[in-house]
């Protein structure tokens, strides 16, 4: 009995195992469809960032998403991870360069000053056509370097260091911002911390979400924004939820807030929609 058992659990499992690899193949042939295709699947939302100083709204950050011919929703994180483990990511982020740029400077035909983040990978960073696609890129679009700004988890900026940090010193001296995402999760040490060549640090929503109930998360806020603001970094809260967590980082003088509390990330249009019932209350 007990051996049929195990038959049965091994059976079962395999037959998961090449469901799930079938699933992944299938989902990575129509997400290279959907890259070439650029048929709308793929589209950038922009989510904003607040200047805490001036309540003035000057960045966003890009995120991307995936809505299949089916109708169905791909959550980032999963499609994201499956280029990266293929090395699709190299395509996948052109094709969000080159939509983020055309953006920006499409807001700037209108008037609308806005920087731009990306969010790029190890393997982007690590390719050595990334910086050149995205000098030619601005190129293209007359947009100015100092308006596009690269996100970068520790992970990823870790990942392949030396040669990391090379390629980011060679974005930032042609006036591109980098930014380091996700920090307080990850595994940067103080020590390394000093030596990125970054302009601005994010902190992690973790530390942000409840921020309004925690004290050991002020704490943590409070002397990472000391600590960036000392290392000269500009620093960033995402996450942001509620009016209490926006009030206690406007006092722990964060620079800026990101968070479901000012706005979800939007298309393009909806974002101008929005910016424009801001500064009509604001
Ligand atoms: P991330 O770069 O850390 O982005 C922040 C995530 O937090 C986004 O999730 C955003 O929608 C979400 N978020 C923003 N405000 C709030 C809030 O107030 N509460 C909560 N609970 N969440 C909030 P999203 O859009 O699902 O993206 C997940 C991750 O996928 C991103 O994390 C980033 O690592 C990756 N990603 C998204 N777009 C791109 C892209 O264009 N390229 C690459 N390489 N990665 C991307
Ligand atoms: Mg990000
Ligand atoms: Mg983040
Ligand atoms: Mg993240």
């Amino acid at each position: 009995d007990n051996a049929a058992d195990n038959q049965d659990s091994i059976h079962y499992y395999q037959n998961g195992e090449d469901e799930a690899h079938l699933d992944r193949l299938k989902m990575l042939d129509e997400l290279k469809q959907a890259i070439s295709d650029d048929d709308g699947q793929l589209f950038m939302t922009y989510q904003p960032k607040l200047h805490m100083q001036t309540k003035k709204i000057n960045k966003v950050e890009s995120l991307i998403r995936w809505q299949r011919k089916d109708g169905s929703w791909v959550n980032p994180e999963l499609f994201i991870d499956l280029a990266e483990q293929s090395g699709l990511i190299v395509e996948l982020t052109a094709w969000v360069v080159n939509t983020v740029v055309s953006q920006v400077a499409d807001w700037q035909s209108k008037g609308i000053q806005m920087q731009a983040a990306i969010n790029v990978s190890a393997q982007d960073i690590a390719s050595p056509s990334f910086h050149s696609a995205l000098v030619r890129t601005l190129k293209k679009y007359s947009v100015d370097p100092t308006l596009i700004t690269i996100e970068l988890t520790e992970r990823d900026m870790i990942e392949n260091e030396e040669k990391g940090i090379k390629a980011l010193q060679n974005l930032k001296a042609i006036g591109v911002k980098i930014s380091l995402d996700d920090y307080g999760v990850g595994q940067t040490s103080l020590g390394r911390l000093k030596m990125l060549p970054i302009d601005e640090l994010k902190l992690d929503k973790c530390f942000i979400l409840k921020l309004d109930e925690s004290q050991k998360d002020q704490y943590i806020v409070q002397s990472s924004i000391t600590l960036g603001h000392q290392l000269g970094f500009s620093v960033v809260a995402e996450g942001v939820e509620t009016l209490d967590s926006l009030n206690l980082l406007e006092a722990m003088q964060c620079d800026h807030a990101q968070g479901y509390y000012l706005s979800r990330p939007l298309k393009a249009e909806l974002l101008e929609q929005w910016l424009e019932e801001y500064y009509a209350k604001n």
